[in-house]
């Protein structure tokens, strides 16, 4: 995480702006305050879209949609191509831009932006992902085909915890399938999504084709009711995401809407413990807990369990607080992470390694690592996705003890297994109802030419983001039927046509 200069509350603070049609403005208004977490300032204000704003940008969107629909597939992956390199010769600065709003460490927002950059690079290769089928004579002289189309103005929102890799995970697949797009960045991090807009623009991206407009609930219901607005993405908590599911569905639009999470980690006693424990602390701890694909519940089986909680107490109390790991990303949302560790102890689960007994620093929003032992799925630390670094275990006699307990588990996003055995491993993978699945690997985030999603109350909508699910969601199919008369060509008839 970057620590600016002191903060001084004289000095103006520079607004983030919204982009339409190709400009920043910063019209007065509702605005909001951007926080640097590690120092817990203020450092930035950003402007509240309202109604009319966003009206603005639907129709900066639906203005450049007829002419970027109609710019050849080839143009459109050229202008991706030169993103591309654009974003792989800003990737530090944009890493450093949102280390510094979400708290995450430089390190792993790098990380986070390469694979945000991985999505580009897949999108660069439209030409071929929107090829469509042809059947010669499916009756006497006639043929059919297939044609993908853009569905038109789209619009994303996103969560804060991945500024620059989820916002990639929406616009660029939608813009190379033809359609323009407005996003919705997280509030509490907007900086990263202009930066990419710019970016775009200097790609050769035409004005109106991205737009990105900030604000909180006022803004995104403008865009769920607004009838410009064709297709919704969403990635954000399981209540949020149902609520625009089913308001934009009502609404008459096509809507993919990720929401939260708690992923289990399955660990077999035949697992090699100390690859299985490095592996879980990265995934639980990393970013601080907050990832939708963190490692937050690990289920440890039989014998594997005693040595596995003393591996991971060592590894946990070895993470250094604003070295390794970054602060939380709101003090709310701190002191909220850390009520769970009271919550936990009340309902009698053991408590390993405590957060309030390690060295915080004095500013920002930090709270170590916790780990709680004996956790049962009535406790709500079990229940609840605590999106921060408290990583909890159950103990488990068997493996279908264990795939019932992720079964029974209302969320469905990830989850791993740490085994030596092949057998093991294949029927959870065929057992487990959860959209991404690891073996022997704690976050199993598909490459960008897979798609991304979960089952459950993970996902409300059919097609998840990235890879060719996502080509689906932003384009609709068309089957053509055709017939060139010439005359042998039979007369139409009346009844039921069979094409025979
Ligand atoms: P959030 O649901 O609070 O906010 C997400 C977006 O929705 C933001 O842009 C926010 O401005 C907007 N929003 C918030 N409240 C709203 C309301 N009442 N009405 C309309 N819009 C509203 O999520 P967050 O705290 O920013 O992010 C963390 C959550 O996101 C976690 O639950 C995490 O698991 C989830 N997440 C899921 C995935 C996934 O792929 N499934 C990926 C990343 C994050």
């Amino acid at each position: 995480m970057n620590k600016p200069a002191e903060f001084n509350p004289q000095v103006k603070l520079e607004t983030v702006p919204v982009w339409i049609n190709g400009k920043a403005l910063a019209p007065s208004g509702r605005s909001g305050e951007v926080f640097n977490p590690a120092t817990g300032q203020v450092t930035k204000k950003v402007v509240f879209a309202d109604s009319s704003l966003v009206d603005a940008a639907v129709k900066a969107a639906a203005a450049a949609f007829p002419a970027w629909r109609d710019t050849p597939v080839l143009r459109r992956a050229r202008v991706m191509q030169k993103f591309l390199e654009l974003l792989e010769k800003n990737q530090k600065a944009l890493a450093a831009t949102l280390s510094e709003e979400h708290g995450k460490t430089l390190d792993d927002a790098m990380g986070s932006v390469q694979r945000g950059i991985e999505v580009v690079e897949f999108a660069c290769g439209i030409p071929h992902l929107l090829k469509g089928e042809y059947s010669e004579n499916v009756g006497t002289q006639v043929d059919t085909h297939t044609l993908r189309q853009p569905v038109g103005v789209c619009a994303g929102i996103t969560p804060f915890n991945f500024p620059v890799m989820v916002p990639l995970w929406m616009f660029p697949l939608a813009i190379a399938c033809g359609n323009t797009f407005i996003l919705k960045p997280s509030e509490k991090v907007p900086s990263a999504s202009i930066r990419l807009a710019e970016l775009f623009q200097q790609a050769g991206l035409p004005d109106g084709v991205l737009n990105v407009i900030h604000g909180d609930k006022a803004a995104v219901d403008a865009l769920l009711l607004h009838e410009g607005v064709k297709a919704i993405s969403f990635v954000g908590s399981t209540p949020i995401a149902r609520y625009i599911y089913e308001t934009a569905a009502k609404a008459g639009k096509r809507v993919q809407a990720l929401g939260g999470a708690k992923n289990h980690a399955v660990v077999l006693p035949d697992a090699d413990l100390e690859f299985a424990a490095d592996a879980l602390i990265g995934a639980a701890y990393g970013s601080a807990g907050e990832r939708c694909m963190a490692i937050s519940a690990v289920v440890a089986v039989g014998a594997a369990g005693d040595p596995l909680v003393k591996l991971l107490e060592k590894k946990a109390k070895q993470i250094k607080l604003g070295v390794d790991m970054g602060p939380l990303v709101t003090r709310q949302h701190r002191d909220k992470v850390a009520s769970y560790i009271d919550i936990g102890l009340k309902e009698g689960a053991r408590l390993v390694v405590d957060a309030r007994k390690q060295q915080t620093p004095q500013e920002g929003f930090y709270l170590g690592t916790s780990l709680f032992d004996r956790v049962t799925p009535e406790m709500e630390i079990y229940k609840n996705e605590i999106f921060g670094p408290i990583l909890i275990v159950l103990r488990a006699n068997t493996i279908d003890e264990a795939i019932s307990i992720i079964n029974k588990n209302p969320y469905a996003n990830g989850t791993a297994i740490f085994t030596g055995s092949g057998g093991a491993a294949r029927r959870f993978e065929n057992e487990v109802q959860v959209g991404m699945v690891g073996i022997n690997v704690p976050i199993p985030v598909p490459v960008a030419f897979y798609s991304f999603g979960g089952w459950k109350s993970s996902l409300f909508g059919d097609l998840h983001m990235h890879g060719t699910e996502a080509v689906k969601f932003y384009t609709r199919t068309k089957v053509v039927t055709t017939r060139w008369p010439h005359q042998d060509t039979p007369a139409p008839g009346f009844d039921m046509p069979t094409l025979s």
